[in-house]
């Protein structure tokens, strides 16, 4: 492997409480200690200072969900970088499906945010995923590549190193308000395969072929222990960024342990 795994747990607003919160990541983060990976969690922003604290010795690290584009001024219900930063986060997550297709967020946008992220010595996962209907209609790589064009715009090689990638089909995310009605589950190997070798060429394309090696690719949608360590042991995927799983102890740890 020429990559280190990385690993990240999305919270999202599963957890509404500061209590809750704080116990799920102390469980964690005991249980990490054991366990030589890169893994962060991303709480909500309600619990991010108060579970920075709790896992501040540990090896577990802290990232932000999302944040705005500007360090402050007037933007109601926004999150600040500098706010980020405080909590000790040292990753941010950025366009996520939800915050693009619920919040209505564009490549432009994000792309703001990559660059605040990235002159403030922030870590960036930068997500991206094309949507069922889009798959279905022959367009996962054409969205894919839009997404990162878009989102990495102007970015330089060197900026790259504090970039991860997290590839995500919405459609096998599970989240009720993005795939309506419908049986979600994880990508096919296949799925998850072709989807990924479209995103290492867009950095082959756009960067070259040594730096494209280095860019670590996160897969999200559904990861959880029964079907890792086959997504894992896929050459092009370097980790997961996990959603329901990542919330106990009990289903985030044996994804991780799945890499040994
Ligand atoms: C996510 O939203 O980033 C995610 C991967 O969620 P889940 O694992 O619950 O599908």
């Amino acid at each position: 492997m020429i990559r280190d795994y990385i690993f990240g747990g999305n919270w999202k607003l599963q957890y509404p409480t500061v209590e809750t919160s704080v116990k799920a990541a102390k469980d964690i983060a005991d249980q990490l200690s054991t366990i030589d990976v890169e893994a962060f969690i991303a709480p909500s922003p309600n619990a991010l200072y108060e579970v920075g604290r709790m896992i501040k010795e540990s090896n577990l690290k802290l990232a932000g969900q999302n944040m705005h584009f500007m360090q402050k001024g007037a933007f109601t219900g926004e999150v600040s970088i500098d706010g980020l930063l405080e909590a000790g986060c040292e990753y941010v997550l950025l366009g996520h499906s939800e915050r693009r297709r619920i919040f209505g967020e564009i490549d432009e946008m994000i792309n703001k945010k990559v660059h605040t992220a990235l002159d403030n010595d922030m870590k960036v996962v930068l997500c991206i995923g094309e949507t069922a209907s889009e798959r279905a209609n022959g367009d996962m790589a054409k969205v894919n590549m839009e997404q990162l064009s878009g989102s990495l715009k102007d970015v330089s090689e060197v900026q790259l190193n504090n970039i991860v990638i997290a590839y995500e089909p919405v459609w096998a995310i599970n989240n009720e308000y993005l795939n309506p009605g419908v049986k979600i589950k994880a990508a096919t190997i296949e799925e998850a395969n072709e989807s990924h070798a479209v995103v290492r060429e867009w950095f082959v394309k756009n960067y070259g072929q040594s730096v494209s090696e280095k860019i670590r690719i996160q897969y999200g949608g559904s990861m959880k222990p029964t079907n890792a360590k086959e997504l894992l042991s896929q050459r092009d995927i370097d980790g997961g960024l996990i959603g329901g799983a990542s919330l106990k102890a009990e289903t985030f740890i044996p994804i991780l342990n799945s890499i040994k």
